[in-house]
């Protein structure tokens, strides 16, 4: 996309959805000229799913960026990301966690982190089950790492065509998240909604949704 058709979609975008959702601009595969044209147009936060671009967006793009990691994080690589990251959106077991949290006190901060949920009916999606989240959020374990602050629930509905599926996949989140929340106050993110489904995720309650193609345009992976 050129220039202005960046600026002109975040601020059309920007425009269309509720004041209470933030937007996370996925920039993942984008260069930087990409990234400072939304930045230009007042957005700062962005999110990567590889861990070298984002060192190296984080090393050469200005640095009142909010850098949320959407992907699916190795327990080996967390130290790379650890200084700066602001959000972690995807963690998924108790040993990333206690990295996260190894890492944090290392750089002498606190990371904010979500659990991601699997919703979704499809095999390849990451995720805690449902039916594991109370004991994983009431584990002796997690609640001792005092490095880390777990915010909310990150999910990814199944890539399909049918609405009332997705609708339901978070919805199913939402009463999680809200079965949560109750009894613990620093829960506060619900992240959930993409391009193709973010109307759907905030009609269903979601406050954070990550953008990428209808902001950036298409990717191009084969470049
Ligand atoms: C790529 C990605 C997005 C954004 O996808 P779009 O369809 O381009 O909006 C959101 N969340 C995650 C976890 C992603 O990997």
């Amino acid at each position: 996309m050129s220039s202005s058709a960046i600026e002109s979609a975040l601020l059309r975008f920007k425009s269309s959805i509720p004041s209470n959702v933030d937007l996370v601009a996925v920039s993942k595969t984008k260069p930087n000229e990409d990234i400072l044209q939304a930045y230009n147009a007042g957005q700062r936060i962005f999110g990567e799913n590889k861990i070298q671009d984002l060192v190296l967006k984080q090393e050469t793009l200005p640095k009142d960026i909010e850098w949320h990691f959407i992907g699916h994080l190795q327990t080996n690589k967390v130290k790379y990301i650890a200084p700066f990251v602001s959000l972690i959106h995807a963690i998924d077991s108790i040993k990333l966690l206690r990295e996260v949290n190894k890492r944090a006190k290392q750089n002498d901060r606190t990371i904010n982190c979500l659990l991601q949920v699997k919703i979704a009916q499809e095999d390849a999606k990451f995720g805690i089950y449902p039916d594991e989240l109370e004991s994983f959020i009431t584990n002796n374990e997690v609640n001792s790492l005092s490095n880390i602050s777990i915010n909310g629930l990150m999910g990814m509905a199944s890539n399909t065509e049918d609405k009332v599926q997705v609708k339901n996949e978070f919805s199913q989140l939402l009463l999680l998240y809200n079965r949560i929340k109750n009894l613990n106050p620093t829960f506060q993110i619900l992240s959930m909604g993409m391009s193709g489904d973010y109307k759907l995720a905030i009609d269903e309650g979601s406050n954070m949704i990550r953008v990428g193609s209808s902001i950036f345009g298409a990717r191009n992976y084969s470049k």
